[in-house]
C-alpha cells in the first residue's frame, strides 16, 4: 500500500512538472502579405484565459480561427474585450500592430506595453486624426484614453495588470538604429521569450542579441526558460546585403551558436524554439522549415506554429 502511495506520489509529481507552463495562441504568424494573418500571439498562465497579446499584427481573424480550432473560448467579442488584457508591441511596423489600430473602435480599456521609442512611434503616427483617431492616453487631441501607454525599461520587470503574468522588455536591432524589442515573459518562476523582428548582431554591427542572450542563459540554465519564440523571416538565398534587419535559418544557427556559448550545449536541446514572421512569398515558409530542420547542429526542438492552433509546450 506504501509503495503505491509512493508511485502514485511520483506520478503526480511528474504530471505537475511535465504540465505546461505557458499557454500559447498564435493569432497570425507571417511577416508580412497576409493581411489576414500576421505576428501576434496570446501568451497567459495555463487555463487563466486572461492574455497578453505578444505583437498584434492580426486581431479579429485570429480570434475567430482560435474559436473555430477551440483554442479560444467565449465569443470575439468577449475575446477582444475581456480575454486580451493587454498589447506588447515590439516596433513600429504595421505588420506587428495594424490588428491593434483597426479592432480599437470595438476594444475595451487596457495596457499597451512598449518601449519608449515604439511608444513615440504609435503616438506620432499612428494614434492620430490623420490616420485614426487617438485612442490611447497621451499624444495628439482628442484623446480618447482607452489605452494607456507603459513603458517598458530594459531589463526592469513590470507586472501585466489583471494576469498573473510579468513582462520584461529588452531592446533589439532592426536595421540599425532602428529599434525593435523583446518580450520576457514569466508566470510564477517560469519564463517564455518573445522577439520582435530582429537582425543578427554581426549583420546589424550591434550586440543587442548578444545582451540578451547574456540575460537570459542563466534562465535556461536553471531550466526555467525553454520557449523562445524568433523570427526567420527569409531562406538562406537572400543575400545578406537585403536581408532589411531579418533572421535566415543560417543566421539564426549562427545566433543559437553564441547563446550555446553562454549556456552550454546539453543546456540547449530542452529548448523549444517557435519559429515566427516567415515572409509568405512563394513557397518561402516551407523552404525555411526544410533548411531549419535540416540543419539543427544544437537540436533545438522547432516548432512552426500555425494560426488559431494553441501551441503544445513543455
Ligand atoms: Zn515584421
Ligand atoms: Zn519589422
Amino acid at each position: 500500500m506504501k509503495k503505491l502511495t509512493l508511485s502514485l506520489l511520483a506520478l503526480v509529481i511528474h504530471t505537475v512538472c511535465q504540465a505546461q507552463h505557458f499557454d500559447v495562441i498564435p493569432l497570425g504568424i507571417y511577416g508580412g502579405e497576409q493581411e489576414d494573418n500576421l505576428s501576434a500571439y496570446l501568451v497567459g498562465a495555463p487555463e487563466e484565459n486572461s492574455f497578453l497579446s505578444l505583437d498584434a499584427g492580426t486581431v479579429n481573424t485570429g480570434i475567430r480561427k482560435a474559436i473555430e480550432f477551440k483554442s479560444l473560448s467565449g465569443t470575439e467579442e468577449d475575446i477582444l474585450k475581456n480575454q486580451i488584457k493587454g498589447y506588447f508591441i515590439s516596433h513600429g511596423h504595421l505588420d506587428h500592430l495594424a490588428g491593434l489600430i483597426i479592432n480599437s473602435p470595438a476594444d475595451s480599456k487596457k495596457n499597451i506595453f512598449a518601449i519608449p521609442p515604439v511608444i513615440q512611434i504609435l503616438q506620432n503616427h499612428y494614434f492620430i486624426t490623420d490616420t485614426w483617431i487617438n485612442f490611447a492616453d497621451q499624444g495628439q487631441k482628442p484623446i480618447l484614453g482607452k489605452y494607456h501607454y507603459n513603458e517598458l525599461q530594459t531589463g526592469t520587470e513590470i507586472p501585466v495588470e489583471q494576469t498573473s503574468l510579468f513582462l520584461t522588455g529588452y531592446e533589439l536591432s532592426h536595421v540599425n538604429p532602428y529599434k525593435s524589442s523583446a518580450a520576457l515573459v514569466r508566470y510564477d518562476n517560469h519564463y517564455l521569450l518573445y522577439l520582435g523582428d530582429t537582425g543578427a548582431d554581426r549583420i546589424e554591427k550591434s550586440n543587442q542579441l548578444e545582451q540578451l542572450w547574456k540575460n537570459i542563459a542563466p534562465l535556461i540554465k536553471k531550466g526555467q526558460l525553454n520557449t523562445i519564440l524568433i523570427e526567420v523571416s527569409f531562406p538562406n538565398s537572400q543575400p545578406e546585403h537585403l536581408l532589411f534587419g531579418h533572421l535566415t535559418p543560417k543566421l539564426l544557427v549562427e545566433e543559437l551558436n553564441q547563446l550555446k556559448e553562454k549556456t552550454g550545449q546539453k543546456d540547449l536541446k530542452n529548448l523549444h524554439i517557435v519559429v515566427t514572421h516567415r515572409k509568405p512569398t512563394k513557397d518561402n515558409p516551407e523552404i525555411i522549415k526544410k533548411e531549419l530542420l535540416e540543419n539543427n547542429p544544437l537540436q533545438v526542438q522547432y516548432i512552426f506554429p500555425e494560426q488559431g492552433k494553441k501551441i503544445s509546450l513543455p
